[in-house]
C-alpha cells in the first residue's frame, strides 16, 4: 500500500518572519514574477496539486499551470494538460462558485466520509468526492491518490494543510521561498501551525539546495519520514500474533499489544480481555509492569490497534494510560474504524503530547485480519 503512494513536495512562499498572507482581505504578494515561474514548473512536473478549503475560501486561486509552453509538454508526454487538483475539507464548507472547479482538468475533494454526501450535493459533477473515514486523514488521501496513478503530489497551503501532512510524516520535501519582508502581525497566517512534528531539534532536515531567485531566497529541505526498521516489524507481528489469543468477542476488537524497552528488550505483552472480560491489550501489558518501572521511560508500544481516546467500559482509555506510563513511541498497525468508537483520536492526543507514532501499512491487513468477523 505504501509503496503506491506519492512523493510529497510541499511549496511555500513565507515572509521573514514565517507569514504567508497578512490579516487583511487582500492577498499578500509573497513572490515575485520569476519566483510565480519556478512554482508554475513544480506544477507542471507534478501529477497533481493539493489545496485545503480554508485557501480556496480565501484566496480563491485557479491552480493551473500557466505556460502554454509546459501545458504542451505535459500533453506531449501523454499527460493531461493540467494535473489533477485536489481539494480538502474538513467541514465540506466548498463554494461551487469557485474558480477552482471551472478551469482545469480533474478535481477531487477527500473530506470525513459523513460529510461525502453534503458535498456531493453541492459540487455535483464538478469534482470527485471521496471519504477517508472518521477524520480527514492524510494517509489515506495519499493511498487514493497513489491508486488514481499519482506518483508526485504538490501540496500548496495552506498552514493547515501544510500542519497536516508534515506532523503525520508525510512530507518527503519541502520548497520554501522566503520573501524579504517583515509581515509583523500575530494573528497574520503562518507556514505551519502549532503541532508535534517529526523534524526537531534532535531530526533535522537536510538543506539540499539554497538559490537566490532575484530577492527570494529559495531553501529545498528534503524530509526523512520518521524510520520504521525492520525490528519494529517484527515487534508488531508479535503483537498481531498476542491478538490471536484474546478471548472471542462479538462486541469488542481482539488486540495484542507488547512493550520493548529502549534497549530493545520486551519488558510486557498483553491481549484484550486477557485478565478480565473488558481489559484492552495495552492496559493489560501495563499492568503487568511496576507504574515507576524505569524501562518504560523511553520504551516503544507495538499495538495491533490504534489505542483508543474514549472509553465506556473504564474511566480512563488506553492513550492515556500510554503518556502517563513514560511511553515515548507507539507502533500500530491499524487504525481505529468507526465501528464500536466513532471518532477515535488516539494518535492525535499521543502526538500532541509529542510521542512518535508511526504506522506500518504493510501488516494492517493482517491485524484486520483477526478481526474479520466484526466487519
Ligand atoms: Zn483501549
Amino acid at each position: 500500500m505504501t509503496d503506491r503512494r506519492p512523493y510529497v513536495l510541499l511549496s511555500v512562499a513565507a515572509s521573514v518572519d514565517g507569514h504567508i498572507d497578512d490579516s487583511t482581505s487582500e492577498r499578500l504578494l509573497l513572490s515575485t514574477p520569476e519566483d510565480f515561474d519556478r512554482v508554475d514548473q513544480l506544477r507542471a512536473d507534478s501529477d497533481a496539486v493539493l489545496v485545503g478549503a480554508g485557501t480556496l475560501r480565501r484566496d480563491n486561486p485557479r491552480l493551473l499551470v500557466n505556460s502554454p509552453e509546459r501545458r504542451a509538454q505535459r500533453q506531449a508526454k501523454g499527460f493531461p494538460a493540467y494535473p489533477l487538483k485536489v481539494a480538502l475539507t474538513g467541514s465540506g464548507d466548498l463554494d461551487p462558485g469557485l474558480r477552482f472547479w471551472h478551469h482545469g482538468d480533474g478535481k477531487v475533494v477527500y473530506a470525513p466520509s459523513a460529510a461525502v454526501p453534503q458535498i456531493r450535493a453541492r459540487l455535483g459533477v464538478l469534482a470527485d468526492v471521496v471519504g477517508t473515514g472518521a477524520r480527514l486523514d492524510p494517509g489515506a488521501v495519499l493511498d487514493d491518490l497513489g491508486e488514481r496513478g499519482v506518483r508526485r503530489l504538490m501540496v500548496e497551503g495552506g498552514g493547515a494543510m501544510h500542519t497536516l501532512f508534515l506532523t503525520a510524516g508525510l512530507v518527503d520535501e519541502i520548497q520554501l521561498a522566503v520573501a524579504p519582508f517583515f509581515v509583523g502581525e500575530d494573528s497574520a497566517p503562518r507556514f505551519v501551525r502549532a503541532g508535534h512534528f517529526p523534524q526537531d531539534a534532535l531530526h533535522r532536515m537536510t538543506l539540499a539546495e539554497t538559490r537566490a531567485i532575484g530577492d527570494i531566497a529559495l531553501l529545498r529541505y528534503l524530509v526523512a519520514r520518521p524510520p520504521l526498521t525492520a525490528a519494529d516489524r517484527r515487534w508488531l507481528a508479535f503483537a498481531i500474533q498476542e491478538s490471536r489469543l484474546c478471548p472471542p468477542s462479538s462486541t469488542a476488537y481482539s488486540v495484542g499489544a507488547v512493550i520493548v524497552a529502549e534497549d530493545g528488550t520486551e519488558i510486557a505483552r498483553g491481549h484484550s480481555r486477557e485478565s478480565d472480560p473488558q481489559v484492552h491489550a495495552e492496559e493489560a501489558a501495563l499492568a503487568k509492569l511496576a507504574p515507576d518501572d524505569p524501562r518504560l521511560r523511553g520504551a516503544t508500544l507495538y499495538t495491533t490497534l490504534e489505542p483508543c481516546s474514549r472509553r465506556a467500559s473504564r474511566p480512563v482509555p488506553c492513550a492515556q494510560l500510554v503518556l502517563a506510563s513514560g511511553i515515548r513511541r507507539v507502533v500500530l498497525a491499524w487504525r481505529e474504524p468507526a465501528l464500536f468508537v466513532a471518532d477515535c483520536q488516539g494518535v492525535e492526543l499521543l502526538e500532541q503530547a509529542g510521542i512518535s507514532v508511526l504506522e506500518c501499512p504493510e501488516l494492517a491487513a493482517e491485524a484486520r485480519e483477526v478481526n474479520a468477523h466484526l466487519a
